[in-house]
């Protein structure tokens, strides 16, 4: 099972739990807030919204998984790319692999899309004199889906 595989291949320990959410988050389209993810595991009644909270909490902690900032101050949370690369390990994942890239913001649905060929090219003067701990990096618009029924209504 390839998710299983994410975890043994970080050196991690994979939970019933854990497997549950990450799975969740890697099968949706795009990024998932916890209400969200709550809602899609809510036939297994052994994860409360607490247990899934850690569980976020953890994989977050250790890169599988990374938090972006969505509307009304809610975050949504993605799988890390990065962990699917032959060459991952956990231990380069510094600030220089983590959060550079650029997210899409759909302002109708709200959906949210990880773009990894966008990242910011950082003076290393700057990374030198100030203690970056993550990068935001937001882009707002429409996306196909919502184009498409905008198209359709007119
Ligand atoms: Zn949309
Ligand atoms: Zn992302």
């Amino acid at each position: 099972m390839k998710i299983q595989k994410i975890f043994t291949d970080a050196g991690l320990r994979p939970t019933k739990a854990r497997i549950a959410v990450l799975s969740t988050i890697s099968e949706a389209p795009s990024a998932l807030s916890h209400p969200e993810i709550l809602d899609r595991l809510s036939n297994q009644k052994e994860f409360d919204r607490v247990t899934i909270y850690r569980v976020l909490d953890w994989l977050t902690e250790h890169h599988l998984i990374h938090k972006i900032s969505g509307d009304n101050r809610a975050w949504k949370y993605q799988i890390s790319q990065k962990q699917f690369s032959e060459s991952f390990k956990p231990q380069q994942q510094l600030i220089s692999t983590d959060h550079h890239h650029a997210h899409l913001h759909c302002k109708i649905c709200g959906q949210i899309t990880c773009v990894h060929e966008l990242e910011p090219h950082f003076p290393a003067k700057i990374l030198a004199q100030y203690q970056v701990s993550s990068i935001d990096i937001n882009i707002k618009g429409v996306c196909a889906n919502c184009a498409d029924s905008i198209h359709h209504k007119n």
